[in-house]
């Protein structure tokens, strides 16, 4: 045990015994009916909440911000968010920055404190790089004396979206498995290898195919990311990298290859990655590994050989390849905003709760079909704009700040939270706690699968069911929310933490969860819509959400108001037991 657990407070969830015990502490809180009384109050309380590690407020004394949380808000500030004026919210469009600066005036208008420098107050900047190969990129094989083997760009192989520039580079190869380093697992594909001025040559994912989850949920970590595979090359050394798709995947045509279709990038994240890397097609990876002295391998052996022993199999090849990049390269201006509900406590006001939700969608098809994107992310926006107007509705604020963040360029794979996570305008060390809402407005709909034993899913028995997951990371966290869910009454399940969606990792409390915070993601499930142009306003249920942010508000209250932050837990006990089938 790390320390003590402190029961929840709330009168929402005290029973009257419980009550009469900390009477004493009560009648003190009584006194708190105005920010000015209470923060004099403080410092003889301080003492007092430390010992008994109690700290309450009353419902009566939060209720106006609970009440201001209402249905017929919450669908007007939505149909707003998911109408045609946004156009599909994507990012790099003049909606993107009009949505952006929506949000910031709300948080305007009701007093939010802005971290984010005067030039625009709330909005964090960051700039994301979207690169097109261009067709003078190359890779050859030297096979036989001169002879060379040379790749077809659009069929065999492809630059990474995310590569440098690079001039020809010539490097014998190396078979250096899924290119993972991870010490934790106890796993290293590079370890015993000589990486300098070698090209490595890996296999896409985690080694373990279908139990491949599990190293998410195990480690926090982007092993899988080919990005993270090539920085991992390149600080063993290595010249260049070669990332084999899967075998149901093919290489990118290169008539597909446009701006529009791009993958966009940190900037900062990709400027730190000076080696050449390409993607190239299975049966080109065959070829690599095949034309080698080691030729009794072949890739689909070494690969099934990892996965079966979850060991690596790395291995020097004898052929030396030759690569050299070229893009084409946009810039795209992405967009945070983020407002601040100073704390009430001279000390506890230094942390946060950070709350977050995506501003950003799809934006419009090439048949102009607008992605409206009602329960994505609207519904998560709405809650932060709401909870802004409700924290502020009453005479009390809680003792710790209140961080409310919506992200951009989610959608374009976790982007805004990520460049926050490396550059927080409210130290990370300090931020007690994140909970995301991404797509909580729907009743969740799905086809079962018997293989699996899940069972289908109707939208007329979720209409009252809220999915939480990351709780496996903080079980005080559940313990709040189930505790503060005795008012709202929800139906709260706690499945996705694992499985093969890997929604743990798909919305953007995962940057925050890497980096060692509690961190939950409040999700109502998918259904057909889910992004489809047919995600539209009309089709949200809205009393849900109510009850929804009204179990966020008390939880938040109660994680602001708590002398002591909840634990983070890495469920190593479980995967000490996963480790007899994990390397
Ligand atoms: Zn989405």
């Amino acid at each position: 045990m790390w320390f003590r657990w402190v029961k929840p407070s709330f009168s929402c969830h005290r029973h009257k015994d419980e009550a009469a015990r900390s009477q004493a502490s009560l009648r003190m809180e009584r006194h708190r009916v105005s920010t000015p009384q209470r923060l004099g109050l403080l410092g003889s309380l301080a003492t007092l909440l430390l010992l008994t590690g109690v700290h309450a407020v009353s419902f009566e004394e939060i209720s106006s911000g609970y009440h201001t949380l209402q249905s017929r808000r919450m669908q007007s500030t939505l149909q707003f968010l998911a109408s045609k004026h946004f156009n599909g919210r994507a990012t790099g469009t003049p909606e993107a920055e009009l949505t952006a600066a929506y949000i910031a005036s709300v948080f305007q208008r009701q007093g939010l404190q802005s971290l984010t420098g005067n030039k625009s107050p709330y909005i964090q900047e960051f700039e994301l790089v979207q690169a097109v190969p261009r067709a003078e990129s190359r890779v050859s094989v030297e096979i036989d004396e001169g002879a060379n083997l040379t790749l077809k760009m659009g069929e065999d192989f492809l630059p990474a979206p995310w590569g440098p520039d690079s001039p020809e580079i010539r490097g014998r190869m190396v078979f250096a498995g899924y290119g993972i380093t991870a010490p934790e697992l106890k796993y290293d594909d590079l370890a015993r290898l000589e990486m300098k001025g070698k090209i490595a040559v890996v296999l896409s994912k985690f080694p373990g195919g279908t139990k491949q989850t599990n190293w998410d949920f195990y480690s926090q970590k982007d092993y899988d990311e080919p990005l993270e595979k090539a920085l991992n090359a390149q600080r063993a050394g290595a010249a260049g990298i070669i990332v084999i798709l899967p075998s149901n995947e093919s290489v990118p045509a290169l008539s597909s290859l446009n701006f529009k279709n791009a993958k966009s990038s940190l900037s900062s994240e990709v400027e730190g990655l000076r080696i050449p890397a390409i993607f190239a097609s299975y049966q080109t990876g065959e070829k690599l590994v095949r034309r080698s002295r080691t030729s009794e391998h072949t890739l689909q052996a070494l690969q099934d050989k990892i996965d079966s022993g979850l060991k690596p199999a790395s291995l020097p090849l004898e052929r030396i390849a030759l690569i050299q990049t070229s893009y084409e390269r946009k810039k795209v201006q992405g967009r945070n905003v983020i407002g601040v509900i100073p704390g009430s406590d001279a000390r506890l006001r230094e942390e946060c709760i950070l709350i977050g939700a995506h501003h950003d969608h799809m934006g419009v098809s090439e048949n102009q079909e607008i992605y409206y994107g009602a329960d994505d992310d609207a519904s998560g926006t709405t809650g932060l704009l709401e909870l802004a107007e409700a924290f502020q509705a009453g005479p009390l604020r809680p003792r710790r700040s209140i961080v409310l963040a919506a992200w951009g360029a989610e959608e374009l794979g976790l982007l805004g939270s990520k460049h926050y996570a490396l550059n927080p305008v409210f130290p990370l060390n300090k931020t007690i706690t994140m909970i995301q809402l991404d797509m909580i407005g729907r009743n969740e709909q799905r086809p079962g699968d018997p293989a699996k034993g899940e069972p289908e899913e109707k939208d007329e028995n979720n209409t009252n069911t809220l999915s939480i997951a990351g709780s496996a990371f903080s079980p005080d966290l559940k313990q709040w929310f189930e505790a503060c869910n005795r008012r709202t009454g929800l139906t709260l399940r706690y499945r996705y933490d694992s499985g093969q969606e890997n929604l743990l990792k798909r919305s953007d409390h995962w940057c925050f969860l890497k980096a060692g915070i509690p961190s939950v993601f409040l999700f109502t499930g998918f259904h057909p819509d889910y992004h489809r142009p047919s995600d539209t306003a009309d089709k949200i249920n809205y009393e849900k959400m109510e009850r929804i942010l009204r179990l966020l508000y008390l939880s938040t209250w109660e994680l602001a108001d708590q002398t002591n932050p909840p634990r983070f837990m890495t469920p190593r006990s479980t995967a000490a037991k996963a480790g007899s089938q994990q390397p």
